[in-house]
């Protein structure tokens, strides 16, 4: 049995007295959820108020991104104990977002991969095609590549600290949500990946999110595909509300 995580990725909102407003909403509606691991990554800035608020609490603080050296002159950068000492347990890593917009590769997902796992942390890892590319019938190709790069070369211990993230570039943001088939199908795929690479134990316990405009109405129709063990919300993240809500329909 895959346990379901649900992760909120605030992107770059929130203040730190947004942050601490959020919690209070949030934590009192979620009390009672067992089924699923809460998980909310705000900006770096906010993390240690997040994981002060997050204490004693089923919410587990993740980062948005991380640096795979583990100090030194790269201005600008995060590393991991950073990160572990400001209270994260999990970092996201190659979000469609800094893909894009800050020349994230493969390469680098497999090296922010591995210093993060290799520091204690668990990653969100994230693959999804661009609309042109599913247009073009490459949808699956593409995926399959960015796992491959990505992931292909970790053991089966260390795959145990990874969660894929299938995002669907076209579908972040847009309010345009995959279907559950769409979903299902390249979720199936990237099991298939891992089944190749890492073999069937891996294959059947890691952990596969969906995202790409995920909301409170239409996260219970894709958490009954056999294949999707939760969700990456981006938008519907920021408002304790939706939040919750899409954590008790998941
Ligand atoms: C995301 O940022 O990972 C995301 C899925 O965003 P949204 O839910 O807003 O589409």
């Amino acid at each position: 049995m895959r346990r379901p995580i649900i992760a909120g990725n605030w992107k770059m909102f929130k203040t730190l007295a947004e942050t601490r407003a959020f919690f209070d909403a949030l934590i009192p509606e979620i009390q009672g959820v067992e089924h699923c691991e809460i998980v909310v990554a705000p900006p770096f800035t906010a993390l240690s108020a997040a994981a002060e608020e997050a204490e004693g609490t089923r919410v587990s603080i993740s980062a948005q991104d991380v640096f795979w050296e583990p100090q030194g002159a790269f201005t600008g950068e995060i590393a991991v104990r950073m990160l572990v000492d400001a209270g994260c347990a999990y970092t996201i890593i190659g979000h469609s977002e800094r893909r894009q917009f800050f020349a994230e590769t493969d390469e680098t997902v497999e090296r922010k991969t591995r210093a993060a796992i290799n520091g204690g942390l668990h990653a969100i890892v994230c693959v999804g095609e661009m609309l042109t590319e599913r247009d073009a019938g490459q949808a699956a190709a593409v995926v399959r590549h960015q796992v491959k790069g990505g992931l292909g070369k970790f053991s089966e211990t260390e795959l145990s600290r990874v969660t894929i993230a299938y995002e669907p570039v076209w579908a972040i943001g847009t309010g345009r949500t995959a279907t559950p088939e769409i979903a299902e199908e390249m979720h199936l795929e990237i099991r298939k990946t891992i089944l190749e690479i890492h073999g069937p134990s891996s294959a059947g316990a890691i952990r596969i999110l969906y995202g790409g405009s995920v909301k409170p109405d239409n996260i219970a129709s894709l958490m009954k595909c056999d294949d999707i063990d939760g969700a990456l919300v981006g938008g519907a993240s920021l408002d304790p509300a939706s939040f919750a809500a899409i954590i008790k329909y998941s």
